[in-house]
């Protein structure tokens, strides 16, 4: 049978954007259906801007710093929300244009409309019109969810901060993940009064706990309301603010609350079952190692397969997946050791095993130390650095490292190098360390603090 297409690629992400410009560089005929903003989660409502946010809120310290330092700064430096959201969204058009080029400049055939599937070939767009393709990929991505309670219609999410027309002077943000401790972060910096809510004992669950409290009490720290173990029973509009009635049965008056409890993959009303492709407990597409769906024409990646929610981790699976169906080279997606950060204020990097799993694993030692770095120290700020590693006792391999410190993303992706190619902490004491700086304490560590 004649198809249209050798590739229809639903949803123009960072996944879905790579899939397809690289299988059409390949020489296959691609086309591709973005239903919102091409550049996807990442570039319109996620990392980027979230980024350049991160970057925006850090002024108000080095203000402060750059007294310390010498400097003579105003006593009571102005942030334009309206001026800065100008020019972050400018930037954000600039680079979805960057990706709309790469595709056209690629002779991706772009369908600026919703597609669903309607069998394991066909795909049907917006306005009726049916699509064929030997290969469909679903890189649809996900999206937030609030759960349902009285008052949660008030809630907003991470995709409507970067929209505000003015910042709240008093925000309420509940969850603990890494996308509400960053926006507690991001808008105490610009100068909002801060409550972040979490139900747990803990924000950030699931990465090692030592660098959560470290994380947790720099948070603190710098003035967010980190309350612990509260949950959120309802919320009540009052004129232009919100009422909210925590658990306990206390009120707290906020001009704005924002959830970030949760994404959910993007498959409602997506068609998958009509073409027989199952779907897990949260939606998920289910897929093999090679984002093989059970249907032999279908394939997913990205977060609408629920693995590793990350943009490298969805252009890596959307790389697999063209090296697997259009190279005739089957490619598994290595989702092992993975680094990552989360760039609360203080930044952490991470990679490896948390010193629970691997004490869980193997007997182990552990090497960490927290200290006031020479910058912090010296701008009279209490700010601590933490540096980690969690060491085999069998065969010496440095299974784990955590960093919370200013700059731990850039430092954990050369960690990270050294941590995929199975580096022992004997490589790590090898290697010269690099003065003054806080990384070097990672390569300095003589004497274990803990081991099992
Ligand atoms: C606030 C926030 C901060 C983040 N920060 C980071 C970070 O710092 N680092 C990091 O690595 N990751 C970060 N992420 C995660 C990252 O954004 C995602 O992992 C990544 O975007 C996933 O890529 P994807 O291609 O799977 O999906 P997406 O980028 O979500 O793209 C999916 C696209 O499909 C479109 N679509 C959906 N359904 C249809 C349909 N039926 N038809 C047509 N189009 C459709 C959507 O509009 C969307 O554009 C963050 C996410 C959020 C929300």
């Amino acid at each position: 049978m004649a198809f249209d297409f050798d590739l229809f690629v639903i949803g123009g992400g960072s996944g879905g954007v790579r899939a397809g410009r690289v299988a059409a560089q390949n020489g296959f005929k691609v086309a591709l259906a973005e239903e919102f903003r091409m550049g996807g989660t990442c570039v319109i409502r996620g990392c980027v801007p979230k980024k350049l946010m991160v970057f925006g809120s850090q002024f108000s310290e080095s203000f402060i710093d750059a007294k310390s330092y010498g400097w003579d700064v105003p006593t009571h430096p102005t942030f334009e929300w309206k001026n800065f959201r100008a020019k972050m969204h400018g930037e954000l058009d600039r680079l979805e244009g960057i990706y709309r080029n790469l595709l056209k400049n690629n002779d991706v055939t772009v369908y600026d409309s919703r597609a669903v599937v309607k069998d394991a070939h066909t795909v049907v767009l917006r306005d009726g019109h049916e699509v064929t393709a030997k290969t469909i990929l679903v890189a649809t991505g996900g999206h937030p969810v609030v759960p349902d309670f009285e008052g949660s219609q008030y809630a907003i999410t991470s995709n409507d901060i970067f929209l505000l027309e003015e910042l709240p002077n008093k925000i309420l943000i509940v969850g603990g993940g890494y996308i509400a401790s960053e926006f507690a972060g991001i808008l105490n910096g610009l100068g909002v009064e801060v409550t972040q809510a979490y139900r747990g004992d803990q924000i950030l669950r699931g990465f090692d706990d030592e660098a959560r409290k470290v994380i947790a009490e720099g948070m603190v720290e710098k003035g967010v309301d980190l309350r612990l173990n509260t949950d959120v029973a309802k919320i009540e509009k009052v004129a232009d603010t919100f009422c909210v009635t925590f658990k306990d049965g206390s009120e707290e008056t906020f001009e704005k609350v924002m959830y970030a409890t949760g994404r959910r993959p993007n498959t409602d009303g997506l068609g998958l079952e009509n073409a027989g492709v199952a779907l897990g407990k949260s939606g998920e597409v289910v897929v093999d190692d090679y984002s093989a769906t059970g249907v032999p024409s279908i394939y997913a990646i990205g977060d609408v397969t629920n693995r590793i929610q990350l943009t490298p981790v969805a252009i890596r699976e959307g790389m697999a997946f063209v090296e697997t169906v259009f190279k005739g080279n089957p490619t598994k997606v290595d989702h092992d050791l993975v680094p990552s950060a989360v760039f609360t204020q203080p930044e952490f990097g991470t990679v490896g095993l948390t010193e629970d799993e691997a004490a869980a694993q193997e007997p182990i030692e552990v090497y960490a130390t927290t200290f006031k770095p020479m910058n912090h120290s010296f701008a009279g700020r209490p700010d601590r650095v933490l540096m980690k590693l969690v060491v085999s006792k069998a065969n010496r391999k440095v299974l784990g490292v955590h960093i919370v410190a200013d700059g731990a993303g850039e430092m954990i992706q050369m960690a990270g190098i050294a941590v995929k190619m199975g580096a022992t902490k004997e490589d790590f004491d090898a290697t010269v360390a690099v003065h003054p700086t806080m990384a070097e304490e990672l390569v300095t560590m003589k004497e274990p603090v803990r081991s099992t």
